[in-house]
Order: C-alpha cells, then sequence, then structure tokens
C-alpha cells in the first residue's frame, strides 16, 4: 500500500512532471530506476496517475554497431528537431552496462550539442538487472519523459545481440544505421536486424565515404527486396547521410513522419501500439516472476543441488522443474 506521506509525494511529483519540471522528472526516473519495493510502489503508482499524459511521443528507435556514428547523428538530428520546436529526450538499453558497470550508451558527454540544450533530456542506460528488466525501466522513463511533454523520444541501444529486438518492441520506429562498406558489411549483416528495420540510413556519406555509401545503400536496398514485405503500406527506405556534416536527416525526418501518417491511415499504428502495451505486461510479469523465484529462500536452498544432479545426468531437466514449481507452491 502507498501511504498518505508518498501518496502527497507522487501527486507533487505527477504536478510538477505536468508542468515539465526537469528536478522532478529525474526525481521520478530515479524511482522507476529504485530497486527498492517501496520506491516499486511508488513508481507504479506514479506511473499509473501519468497514463492519461502518456503516449504523446514520436517513439524512435535507434541501432548500429559501436563507431557507426550514433551519437553524432542523435545530437544533430535532436538539434535540429528542437531548432523546429520539438522536445526531444535521449534514452539508451544497454544491457552491457549491467555487467561491465559503465554504459557506454547515453553518455551526456557523447552529445555536446543536445546536453546544453534546454529542449532536450538526455538519460543513460539503467545499469543493473537483465535486459529485460533495463529495458523495462527504459519503456517507463519513456512514458515519464512523454507526461513531461517531450514529443520525441530516442532509443539508443547497441548493434549486438537481443537488445535491438527489445528496443523495436517499446518503438514505433526504427531505425538502423550502418557504415559504407558494401559488399565486406553486407556479409556480416544481421538478417533479424533487417526484419526490424523501418529504415536503413549508411552514415559517413560525406567526402570519400559518400561514393562508398551509395553503393552500400544499394546493396542493402537489393537486401531488403529480397525479405517478404512485413507490412502493406510502409517499405523500408534505404537513405545515406551524414551525421556529421548534418546532411539526408531531413529526408530522414520526413520519411519518418511518413511512416507515421500511412500507418495511422491504416490503423496499424494503433495496433502496434496496443499490441506492445500487452507484450510489456507479460514481459515485466516474467521478470517479476524470476525475482520471485530467485528470492525464495526453498528455492534458494535447494538449487544448488538440483543444478548439480541435472548436470550429472541424475535428474531430468522436467523432474528438477516439477520439484522447483512444488517449492513455490505451484
Ligand atoms: P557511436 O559509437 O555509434 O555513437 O559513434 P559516434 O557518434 O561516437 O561516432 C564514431 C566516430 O565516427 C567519431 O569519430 C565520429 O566523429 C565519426 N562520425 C560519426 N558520424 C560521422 C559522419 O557522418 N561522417 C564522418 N565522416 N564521421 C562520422
Amino acid at each position: 500500500m502507498v501511504k498518505t506521506t508518498d501518496s502527497a509525494r507522487i501527486a507533487d511529483l505527477a504536478a510538477g512532471i505536468r508542468a515539465g519540471a526537469r528536478a522532478k522528472l529525474a526525481r521520478a526516473i530515479t524511482l522507476v530506476e529504485s530497486r527498492k519495493p517501496a520506491h516499486r510502489e511508488m513508481a507504479e503508482a506514479l506511473l499509473q496517475e501519468l497514463l492519461p499524459d502518456t503516449g504523446g511521443a514520436r517513439r524512435i528507435g535507434i541501432t548500429g554497431v559501436p563507431g557507426v556514428g550514433k551519437s553524432t547523428t542523435i545530437d544533430t538530428l535532436g538539434s535540429n528537431l528542437t531548432a523546429k520546436g520539438h522536445k526531444v529526450a535521449v534514452l539508451a538499453v544497454d544491457p552491457s552496462s549491467s555487467r561491465t558497470g559503465g554504459s557506454i550508451l547515453g553518455d551526456k558527454t557523447r552529445m555536446a550539442q543536445l546536453a546544453i540544450d534546454p529542449n532536450a533530456f538526455i538519460r543513460p542506460s539503467p545499469s543493473s538487472g537483465t535486459l529485460g528488466g533495463v529495458a523495462a525501466k527504459t519503456r517507463e522513463t519513456m512514458l515519464l519523459c512523454e507526461a513531461a511533454g517531450f514529443d520525441v523520444v530516442l532509443v539508443e541501444t547497441v548493434g549486438i545481440g537481443q537488445s535491438e529486438i527489445t528496443v523495436a518492441e517499446m518503438v514505433d520506429f526504427f531505425l538502423v544505421l550502418m557504415l559504407p562498406g558494401a559488399g565486406d558489411e553486407l556479409q556480416g549483416i544481421k538478417k533479424g536486424v533487417l526484419e526490424i528495420a523501418d529504415m536503413i540510413a549508411v552514415n559517413k556519406a560525406d567526402g570519400e565515404g559518400a561514393t562508398r555509401a551509395r553503393a552500400a545503400a544499394a546493396e542493402y536496398r537489393a537486401a531488403l527486396h529480397i525479405l517478404a514485405p512485413r507490412s502493406a503500406v510502409w517499405t523500408p527506405p534505404v537513405v545515406t547521410i551524414s551525421g556529421l556534416a548534418n546532411e539526408g536527416l531531413d529526408t530522414m525526418w520526413t520519411q519518418i513522419e511518413m511512416h507515421r501518417e500511412k500507418t495511422t491511415a491504416s490503423g496499424d499504428f494503433q495496433k502496434v501500439r496496443a499490441t506492445q502495451k500487452v507484450a510489456w505486461m507479460w514481459s515485466m510479469l516474467e521478470d517479476r516472476m524470476m525475482q520471485a523465484l530467485r528470492n525464495n529462500p526453498a528455492v534458494g536452498a535447494r538449487l544448488p543441488e538440483l543444478e548439480a544432479s541435472v548436470r550429472d545426468g541424475r535428474l531430468s531437466a522436467s523432474r528438477a522443474v516439477g520439484q522447483i514449481a512444488k517449492l513455490m507452491g505451484l
């Protein structure tokens, strides 16, 4: 139960966030990221309170291997957008941060212009827990940012592993940045990334890189062409950009707006958002269940022995699961 003093604090935070107060937003994000059960409860109450104020942003995921130019591009794109009157939040999902203790994404120093822009807000990746846990916190932070009036939320992730799919599941549009390397690069790209991309932008299309970037773009176009279309209204375009020289970013943004218009008109936008919400409920539930399992003392006491028995082949995996479930009262 949320205590009366906490209710007053929640009301105060909610009002502050709605008014766009950055200090209140930062405090609320700290609550969302906290592991303390009391904070968790307050965060839940706050999110429920702010629910009607959420959902208003363009939610855009951005991925690419380290060095492709994510921070440079986000810095330039974000600044273009704030200059046009948008309020831009930059969030990150960096699962490596929980292992290394430091995030390679979302660091303010990587985005020099946005870091001092009063209409931008940069938050590094939460740094503890599983990918699901980290992503859930980022998603809740996104909702808080929307309630605070940010109308563009950029969620950055690195081009490794499952994190891209996880981020794609929390955004409206998934942008994949690629390096101009044509043939060689193409060998290495994961089919999975092409399947979730709503657009591919070949970065560093400037100076000597311009020709190679165009060649790479042609190859990506051909690669995308072979895939079965995912949407009746949207074919992922391939563009060339220079995040550094601020070239092609307006065209890129126009495409993102066009995607919004087309998917809204077809009803896909609303459908995807609704499906995402339910998927997040399940993902958070799974995380909560796993946490309960790990924190259960009876399970904790038996787990090493059960695991050893399964490893040695003395106990079948299904029998072990049965015993654990029984300990959990299931
Ligand atoms: P991230 O690791 O994906 O965030 O990549 P960064 O934004 O840190 O960029 C990595 C390096 O590539 C830096 O030295 C950037 O200056 C450079 N870079 C980024 N974008 C461009 C671009 O559009 N053109 C050129 N020539 N270099 C770029």
